[in-house]
């Protein structure tokens, strides 16, 4: 290791920047961040160091450097350009054994600065001991992208909580216990902003704890204690739309179960040891069986104490049966958490380039499920007014009976529509055509499932930069053409 890292507090310490430009700006904001009494040397000052100047939030020195300037400070930065003047306040900061960063010198310096990210009170710190920044700077992406936005709150909701656990609980009892929190259902509920749900868990879970402690019996806790469920949208199919708290929580989860519709790209986020169940109903299977099933092992897990995801095509809340999940799971007191996903309808229009609302053409749409068409809950003739869009989910089996119901009810037969096979997959196919064309390419082509169809004047946009909306295109020309 060439450096150390450590955390220095500065809270009310003395600051010395050398230098008044912008760099110097971006050194003097971390100082200011940490608390720190900024001094800044320079004969010449950048306008928001002016300003900030004025304000009061720094001392300002309007001098060429003179070594005494350093007399009786804690921390010196040189951030000019002139190697010179750098070398010169590298080399008073080292006779008084202060700690001193020339930026971008590592040589000149004593001590380097990481690419941070700060979600105070935690704080991580990534170097390449000088060799790369740029590097230094892309690792600290990676990990941001990680790290849940709320991760400050969790760590301050703990820091609130330690005087009154350490009461309750002894040494040994401790970690475990935080373990269980932050990885646990109440760290979820901070992560995903319910601090007052969070608040409540916590005290069940630490009179349970204290109980337990007073009866001496450890083990039986861990069996007692209840796992939670994440009911996770996995978008439509390519992993790098999953949100980022799809990916955080698929990696603290010991369970995964999935659909049929989960990508191997999705479920390749997941940890690797996690136990990986497959629960996606067959078409033609008992789809009640299947349902009650999958609530039945959700149940089961999480009373084993396991934290369990379960991810979900698209979006849980849309023709997910997510509703239906959550209902099995608060029957039997399962915590849980829903995060959202894209649905189909958003992954595949965005992928094939369909505006689903736009200005001039659509201003309302409908997500409809086209699959059970036996009732009228649909109102067809408002789904096929110009200047709305309406996408089918689960249509593919039932196109022909969908563009019959639409035109029956009033929709042209020049009414655009499109197909969007496997949207957002590497193999993904778009269709374009209209309610006179759409059944008989879907046909020629083959459709299968998953596909959506879209209706409206929007669907004549549709773009895919394949050979079958080429075909589809001159398809679509002959059979307009008059015979
Ligand atoms: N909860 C899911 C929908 C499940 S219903 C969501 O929010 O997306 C299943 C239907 O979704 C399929 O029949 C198909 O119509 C549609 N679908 C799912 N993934 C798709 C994809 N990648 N491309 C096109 N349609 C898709």
């Amino acid at each position: 290791m060439d450096y150390l890292p450590i955390f220095i507090q500065l809270r009310g310490s003395p600051a010395i920047v050398v230098g008044g430009g912008s760099v110097a700006l971006r050194k003097v904001d971390l100082l200011l961040r940490a608390g720190a009494r900024v001094t800044v040397i320079a004969p010449r000052l950048h306008d928001e160091l002016r300003a900030l100047a004025a304000r009061g939030q720094l001392d300002y020195l309007a001098l060429e450097f003179h070594p005494h300037h350093l007399d009786g400070t804690s921390l010196v930065i040189a951030a000019t350009d002139s190697r010179d003047v750098n070398a010169a306040v590298s080399a008073a900061a080292k006779a008084r054994r202060l700690p001193i960063n020339v930026v971008d010198d590592p040589e000149l310096s004593t001590f380097i600065f990481p690419a941070i990210i700060d979600r105070s009170p935690v704080v991580v710190a990534v170097g390449s001991s000088g060799n790369s920044p740029v590097l230094a700077r892309r690792v600290r992406q990676q990990i941001e992208a990680l790290l849940p936005a709320r991760l400050g709150a969790l760590a301050r909701f703990v820091g609130d909580r330690r005087t009154e656990v350490k009461q309750a609980l002894t040494p040994e009892q401790r970690r475990p216990f935080w373990e269980r929190i932050i990885g646990g259902i109440v760290g979820s509920r901070v992560l995903a902003g319910d601090e007052r749900d969070a608040s409540a868990k916590f005290k069940s879970e630490l009179a349970a704890s204290y109980n337990l402690a007073d009866a001496a019996s450890g083990d039986s806790a861990a069996e007692g204690r209840m796992g939670e469920v994440y009911l996770i949208g996995a978008g439509p199919g390519d992993p790098d739309l999953l949100t980022l708290r799809a990916v955080q929580l698929l990696q603290q989860a010991d369970v995964v179960l999935y659909d049929r519709l989960v990508s191997d790209g999705v479920l390749d986020r997941a940890r690797r040891d996690a136990q990986r169940v497959f629960v996606g109903k067959e078409t033609g299977g008992d789809h009640h069986a299947t349902q009650a099933r999958i609530h039945e092992l959700l149940v089961q897990y999480a009373k084993r104490g396991l934290r369990v995801a379960r991810l979900k095509g698209g979006d849980p809340f849309i023709f997910g049966r997510g509703g239906e999940e959550i209902e099995a799971l608060n029957a039997h007191g399962v915590p849980y958490v829903v995060v959202p996903g894209i649905t189909a309808a958003l992954g595949a229009a965005a992928a094939a380039s369909i505006p689903l609302t736009h200005r001039r053409l659509a201003q309302s749409v409908t997500f409809a499920a086209g699959h059970a068409l036996d009732d009228d809950t649909l109102d067809w003739r408002s789904l096929g007014l110009p200047h709305h869009t309406v996408v089918f989910y689960m249509g593919v089996a039932q196109m022909p009976r969908i563009v019959a119901r639409l035109t029956e009810a009033g929709a042209s037969p020049d009414h655009p529509a499109a197909l969007i096979e496997r949207g957002s997959m590497a193999d993904q196919r778009v269709i374009r055509g209209t309610l006179g064309t759409i059944v008989e390419l879907a046909r020629k082509h083959n459709v299968q499932p998953p596909a959506l169809l879209i209706v409206g004047e929007v669907a004549s946009l549709a773009k895919g930069d394949n050979d079958v909306l080429a075909v589809a295109e001159a398809a679509q020309t002959s059979a307009s053409e008059p015979v």
